[in-house]
């Protein structure tokens, strides 16, 4: 018998990849505005057609990238953010893993549109299932343009699977809020079928939440704020008479990165305590800041779940920092008749 072990070529290797990193239009939505952001950009606009399925569009005003850049970009395991292991324990971008890029152009007809300040005339590259479609020298304002085009399109059972317009573009608004709330300071916009459905100015944090749910959030924020050696807080919890049936507006940013965490929703819940009624949902708005070297963030290729050397001090400084917060805002406790 002779040897039956071969290296996969590089399309299949990267469509493989794409089935963990892109899951719906909406990750393609967060791998995208993650890229304008460790690009520096002040100003991210993102457009899609028929809840991004047809098409998306995200554009920055960011370093952008040289014309070698441009084509490496593609390219599985490349990046321009770590070049050691060890960066992994103090990383400062969102990206890292050097596969967002590679996995969407294996899925989806792709278009890159960059330049670089410095640089006069930037490049265009098409890629359709892994392969370069062309290159040239191109006129395109400073940064980087990059459509989606008919994502899942060699891959029909994904396509299939994909949920109604709606659903869809609900997912979209979801990633779209999340990134925007992590980074008050940079303007988003987003427009859908020409409807423009979100144009957020560079504000603060109360701006920025307010910008996003509605003038009314306003007067139902309550600041929360600590530092200790092991995390900064910062952030609002909506006071307990605005608690919701359905867990909605529910928000932690680690290091300006949005993450789940039921262990620290329950710190956040176990603040509440006695001032909720029964079946009701506080929201929150909290952003941790972290010694990068204490988390690890490489744990899901979407990295939204992350690991904490230390989650107990982390629970007992979130749930001592809300309670106070509630205290001095004079959040009594509910009287026994109003339940
Ligand atoms: P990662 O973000 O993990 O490095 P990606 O596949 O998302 O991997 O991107 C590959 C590389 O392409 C990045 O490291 C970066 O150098 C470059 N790049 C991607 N998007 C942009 C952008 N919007 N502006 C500038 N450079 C970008
Ligand atoms: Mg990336």
């Amino acid at each position: 018998m002779s040897d039956i072990i071969q290296l996969l070529p590089d399309h299949v290797a990267n469509q493989i990849a794409a089935g963990e990193v892109v899951q719906r239009p909406a990750s393609v939505i967060k791998e995208l505005l993650e890229n304008s952001i460790d690009a520096h950009a002040t100003r991210i606009q993102v457009v899609i057609k028929d809840a991004g399925k047809t098409l998306i569009q995200v554009v920055d005003d960011g370093v952008g990238m040289s014309v070698t850049d441009a084509r490496m970009s593609f390219e599985r395991h490349a990046t321009s953010k770590i070049k050691l292991a060890d960066d992994l324990f103090s990383l400062k971008t969102k990206g890292f893993r050097g596969e967002a890029l590679a996995s969407i152009a294996a899925i989806a007809h792709v278009e890159l549109k960059t330049r670089r300040a410095e640089e006069e005339i930037g490049t265009c590259i098409k890629m359709e299932g892994s392969q370069v479609v062309s290159q040239e020298a191109c006129v395109t304002p400073k940064g980087t343009c990059l459509s989606v085009k008919n994502l899942f399109y060699n891959i029909p059972a994904r396509r299939n699977f994909l949920k109604s317009d709606n659903v869809e573009t609900r997912h979209i608004i979801d990633e779209f809020q999340r990134v925007a709330l992590a980074h008050p300071d940079i303007s988003f916009s987003l427009t859908h079928n020409n409807n423009e459905l979100f144009q957020l100015p560079p504000s603060n944090q109360r701006q920025r939440i307010t910008n996003i749910f509605g003038g009314k959030t306003n007067e139902k924020l309550v600041p929360v704020e600590e530092d200790t050696g092991i995390v900064k807080v910062s952030g609002f919890v909506g006071k307990p008479e605005f608690a919701k049936k359905s867990r909605g507006e529910q928000f932690f940013f680690v290091n300006n990165r949005f993450i789940k965490s039921p262990y620290l929703n329950h710190a956040v819940v176990a603040a509440f305590e006695g001032l909720l009624k029964d079946k009701s949902y506080p929201s929150y708005f909290l952003y941790l800041d972290v010694d990068p070297k204490s988390i690890d963030i490489n744990i899901h290729p979407t990295k939204t779940e992350i690991k904490f050397d230390d989650e107990h001090a982390l629970y007992a400084i979130l749930k001592s920092a809300i309670k106070h917060s509630l205290g001095q805002f004079n959040v009594a406790p509910m009287l026994d008749f109003e339940r």
